[in-house]
């Protein structure tokens, strides 16, 4: 079993990313070989502010390693710091076909009405994490919902490639999405829309960097609706904003949502909402001092990311190498 993932450095870190990845990951360590890298290549497809990049891949790396992620258990990387990323992605764009990439619900999120204005890399986005996958071989990539379909069209890809080039290259990946309420996490303004770094609205999620007041104000303006929570799961139907809290109190305590809600039912979210900030501040405090101490100490980040760089690289490069002998360019 290989496990490889990533993040975007493009934004704080929040509840989203780690309960539906980042806690995963940690789970795994001791389980399989894992491979977590800093997606600062796919940070360009949108705006980047050049002055800020390096910062955030130093903060984001900072952020995993005090959820948990161990760099002695684990290789930590950011993906420019291998070129093989890059090269096996165009190799990859002469296999993929642009009807499976127009279908991408996240390119048509994340485009939205301004096709033609957006970025050509956030339409071949999915080709270049493809690449990140097949690259390390990879067979269990954890991810949240939101990604199912992408690590999909990672297995289409791998399959094409291997039956037109009739080789035994590519390990079609299975997607590893965590059960329960915390595959999905939903904005705390609108149930109907993913908690998201790159969100204009800093009160649709809880970041990693929010203090114990910031968390509990999030929590308490968060939209609900006036009825009190039901007794039986089957009646958050129709409320998304109340099923997304009660699922956020769930995967935070882990707690099933029967429990959650015997706990609370015909409770209104005077008193709920109270409950699930102290559960969050709970879950994140320790997390958040330990960010603070090793987010000061970039010599040692930036230790980290080139032993991990290292490892990586000496594991993808007899993959890349192959991928250009099946195409008819071997060196
Ligand atoms: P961006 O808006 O820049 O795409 P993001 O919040 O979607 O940011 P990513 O870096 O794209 O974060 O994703 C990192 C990991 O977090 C992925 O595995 C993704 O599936 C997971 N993830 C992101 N948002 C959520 C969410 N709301 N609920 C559960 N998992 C999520
Ligand atoms: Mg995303």
């Amino acid at each position: 079993m290989r496990v490889v993932s990533g993040i975007q450095p493009t934004g704080d870190l929040h509840l989203g990313n780690l309960l539906g990845a980042i806690l995963r990951w940690v789970r795994m360590q001791d389980e399989a070989q894992c491979l977590f890298f800093l997606a600062d290549l796919h940070a360009l497809t949108v705006d980047v502010d050049p002055g800020q990049l390096a910062k955030s891949v130093r903060e984001m790396a900072a952020a995993l390693i005090a959820s948990g992620i161990d760099p002695a258990k684990s290789i930590l990387f950011r993906q420019s710091a291998i070129p093989a990323h890059a090269e096996l992605a165009w190799i990859l764009q002469g296999t993929a076909r642009m009807g499976w990439l127009n279908r991408m619900t996240q390119w048509k999120d994340k485009a939205g009405k301004n096709k033609e204005g957006a970025s050509v890399g956030l339409f071949t986005y999915p080709v270049l994490q493809a690449a990140d996958i097949l690259l390390y071989q990879a067979t269990h990539v954890p991810v949240g919902e939101d990604q199912k379909q992408h690590i999909e069209l990672t297995r289409d890809i791998a399959i094409k490639f291997n039956t037109d080039f009739d080789v035994e290259l590519f390990v079609p990946p299975e997607p590893f999405i965590g059960g329960g309420t915390a595959a999905r996490v939903m904005s705390l303004r609108d149930g109907g829309a993913k908690m998201s770094k790159t969100d204009p609205s800093d009160m649709s999620r809880i970041n990693l960097i929010d203090d114990d007041d910031m968390i509990a104000q999030k929590i308490r303006k968060a939209k609900t609706d006036p009825e009190p929570l039901p007794d039986d799961p089957a009646l958050l139907e129709g409320r998304p904003e109340a099923k997304n809290l009660v699922g956020i109190y769930g995967a935070v305590t882990g707690d099933s949502v029967e429990q959650v809600l015997a706990r609370f039912a015909d409770q209104g979210f005077g008193s709920f909402k109270p409950a699930l900030a102290e559960a969050l501040i709970a879950l994140l405090k320790p997390i958040r001092s330990r960010l603070d101490e090793l987010r000061s100490d970039t010599a040692e980040l930036d230790r980290i990311l080139a032993d991990g760089a290292a490892r990586a690289s000496a594991l993808g490069a007899p993959t890349l190498a192959s991928a250009y002998t099946a195409v008819g360019l071997g060196r």
